[in-house]
């Protein structure tokens, strides 16, 4: 039996269904259900040698990432996730120390937990493979509620921007063992007004210029009120540069930034309706571009340094 038959099978035996699946995995194409809401599909690339080091980790946490920053894109749009499809493209001598199928299993072993925390079923994709290194690539579903898609567009002049977490030396962990916050945007979503929303992906100061563009308005960011996270002070402490430059820089934070009108985000910050704490950290204003404040209130550009893919020239 060929690998993908062999994974095929114990896919079959290990993968959950669910109501959404009409046709679920072993037919050319899966068949979904949805009902009556809108779908919010992403899709996220995963390489070995620039998103992983996989004689650094283990496959299991690569799969575990591979899904959690899928699902960190549905919470950045308030979606409930609901299916994933994983495509895999397997070094043919396998890694890690495992055999090419084991080396799936594993990735799907970290799958697994998570799908299983967030009710998301594994509805197929495809296995592949090749001599070249690694690839993960996932694409997941989710469902808008009631109150429809949060997107990047809609932040207005005078909401203030809240973020949740802490920020800053992913590098030691977290960006690995991503904690997609979905339950954490369905709530506040849920319950309260919110304008505009995006996860932090490469850096804070890059991700709020992004959603300042999106909107049309500028950003200012209160930098001494700003979350800095055990991680940035340890990294900080090792490389010299202060730590709260890892927190605006580094990236691969997987938290929630979101504009909020300023009543709604008075009420949230009393409240901490959240399991993480959730921080005012600026506001949004007219003239375009990123800005930091200080904490006498003197306003200058920021850059919005973070993490973006080069291309070969
Ligand atoms: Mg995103």
């Amino acid at each position: 039996m060929n690998l993908e038959a062999q994974l095929v099978e114990w896919l079959r035996a290990n993968l959950p269904g669910g109501p959404l699946l009409e046709v679920p995995l072993g037919d050319d194409a899966a068949v979904l259900n949805p009902g009556t809401h809108s779908i919010v599909v992403t899709t996220d690339l995963l390489t070995e040698g620039v998103d992983f080091l996989l004689d650094q980790t283990s496959p299991q946490l690569v799969g575990h990432k591979a899904l959690g920053v899928n699902l960190s894109d549905l919470a950045a749009m308030a979606a409930r996730p609901t299916a994933a499809f994983v495509s895999l493209a397997l070094p043919r001598t396998g890694g890690a120390g495992f055999s090419t199928l084991d080396l799936a299993i594993e990735l799907y072993r970290g799958m697994l937990p998570l799908a299983h925390k967030h009710g998301v079923v594994i509805a197929g994709g495809d296995t592949n493979t090749w001599d070249g290194p690694l690839v993960v690539s996932i694409t997941a579903l989710g469902e808008t509620t009631q109150r429809g898609p949060l997107t990047r567009t809609g932040a207005e002049v005078g909401d203030r921007l809240l973020v949740t977490g802490s920020l800053g030396g992913s590098i030691l962990g977290r960006h690995l063992a991503v904690e997609p916050r979905v339950a954490e945007a369905l709530l506040l979503h849920g319950q309260f007004t919110l304008h505009a929303g995006i996860d932090i992906s490469d850096g804070l100061a890059l991700d709020a210029w992004r959603l300042g563009e999106a909107s049309g308005c500028g950003m200012v960011l209160d930098l001494d009120r700003i979350p800095v996270s055990v991680d940035a002070h340890e990294l900080s402490q090792r490389d010299g540069r202060p730590a709260r430059e890892h927190a605006l820089a580094d990236g691969e934070d997987f938290e929630l930034l979101l504009a909020v009108p300023a009543d709604a985000a008075r009420q949230i910050v009393e409240q901490q309706p959240l399991d993480v704490p959730v921080t005012d950290i600026g506001e949004v204003i007219a003239e375009r571009g990123l800005w930091q404040r200080s904490a006498t209130g003197q306003k200058t550009p920021l850059q919005p340094q973070g993490w973006q893919h080069q291309a070969q020239a």
